[in-house]
């Protein structure tokens, strides 16, 4: 067994985090790749069900084992976990075994009488929601994520707040298409009694199709760090799930640990049980293993992958720039997915070098999978034209085709 690189005793926290802890503090769980929706920049491609998704038993094995590990909290995602018919049974599993629960959802099932639950003493303060949505507005939103969205997500918000569930989030996707409009998410959080949450769209999944058109140009990188800046400053609470850092090359750090975590704090289970170092990073590249196999914890401590992202990293290119401290070259996800060298700058490179970068010889990688439904847009930054079509069958790009509304 391959054990991981010794952890320093001392230094500071970040010091320590890059060398890997005994058990992610950061760990993302897709329970599904289906989805009622099919967004634009999807960053797992989702829509149809894997059929070799994990059983519930197999799901429940899993929480076993992160409550062995001290794994305080995961993130569910998806595709939208709440179309497993279990999915409200492995929360209430997870709860009971002290393993608490952040899961993202389009809203399409938080019914009033899903929110009272989630409100309930059953759930015990163990479970946070996180309300997906990407414009401000029904027409941006609904742009990405698919007509009848936006009024999906803000019925959800609505039932949470009717049934007094405190502190629901919104999380926002930062897009060429949202980012003028930061302050009406603001006053959409207020008004729901909801705490914003911003992240950085990166070119993973479907993602990738969209990014050159949908990731925000340079001028509102800037609109964005000085709005972050000024919201995260004097303790006006602002989520950024840390994934801005790249940013942080225009001046002073956001807050947060400023670090890729990739592998180290960070690291995702899919449907299907394997484990990828990043959410953003579902690529045979970044697969460490699956959790059939052993156990996630073997994965975790004991995967060559791993051990390699633990290792002390040199900045490559970006060791010459005055900002690597703070900005440590960006995001490896963003870097891959658009064909940049792992060890030079991030495509959205603040000081202007990914933009170079960029322009340069580059190879897209392909992607390892697609669970899209409506595979064709595979690969061709097309689809937000085609979500504006009408259905050509019931089937095809209904957003609820085939969907059976949640009765309970
Ligand atoms: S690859 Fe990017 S998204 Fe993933 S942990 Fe690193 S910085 Fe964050
Ligand atoms: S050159 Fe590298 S370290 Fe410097 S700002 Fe750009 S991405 Fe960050």
């Amino acid at each position: 067994m391959t054990l991981a690189p010794e952890r320093p005793q001392t230094g500071s926290l970040v010091q320590q985090f890059e060398y890997g802890l005994d058990a992610p503090i950061c760990l993302t769980w897709e329970l599904t790749y289906a989805c009622n929706l099919e967004c634009a920049h999807c960053l797992s491609s989702s829509g149809r069900r894997d059929p070799r998704e994990l059983s519930t038993e197999q799901c429940k094995a899993v929480i076993d084992e992160l409550q062995r590990m001290q794994v305080f909290y995961v993130n569910i995602g998806g595709g939208e976990p709440t179309i497993r018919p279990d999915f409200w049974e492995l929360l209430e599993y997870a709860v009971h075994h002290q393993v608490g629960v952040k899961f993202s959802t389009n809203g399409v099932r938080i019914t009033p009488e899903r929110a009272a639950f989630l409100a309930s003493p059953a759930c015990n303060g163990y479970v946070d929601v996180q309300i997906s949505l990407d414009g401000a507005t029904a027409e941006v939103n609904d742009y990405v994520r698919g007509p009848g969205s936006y009024d999906t997500a803000l019925r959800a918000l609505q039932n949470l707040q009717d049934a007094g569930f405190a502190d629901a989030k919104i999380s926002v996707v930062c897009t060429r298409e949202n980012i003028g409009q930061l302050d009406e998410f603001k006053a959409l959080a207020d008004r729901f009694g909801a705490t914003l949450r911003l992240t950085r769209l990166r070119p993973s999944g479907r993602g990738a199709d969209v990014w050159d058109e949908l990731h925000p140009l340079p001028e509102q990188q800037r609109e964005l760090y000085d709005w972050l800046m000024a919201h995260t400053a004097d303790g006006e609470q602002v989520l950024t799930g840390d994934s801005f850092f790249h940013l942080a090359a225009f001046g002073e750090s956001l807050p947060g640990l400023n670090l890729c975590g990739a592998g180290r704090v960070v690291c995702l289970i899919d449907p299907i049980g394997d484990v990828y170092a990043c959410p953003f990073a579902i690529h045979d590249n970044f697969l460490a293993g699956n959790l059939l196999d052993g156990g996630f914890q073997k994965v975790w401590q004991t995967s060559p992958l791993f051990q390699e992202l633990r290792a002390p990293q040199t900045g490559g290119a970006c060791a010459k720039c005055q900002f690597y401290d703070s900005c440590r070259g960006g995001c490896m996800a963003a870097k891959f997915f658009t064909g940049l060298p792992l060890d030079g700058p991030d495509p959205e490179c603040v000081q202007g070098y990914g933009e170079h970068a960029l322009a340069g010889d580059r190879t897209i990688p392909a992607a390892s999978q697609d669970h899209s439904k409506t595979n064709p847009t595979r690969n061709q930054p097309v689809m937000l034209q085609l979500l504006t079509r009408p259905p050509v069958s019931d089937c095809a790009e209904s957003p609820l085709a085939g969907f059976v509304p949640d009765q309970t």
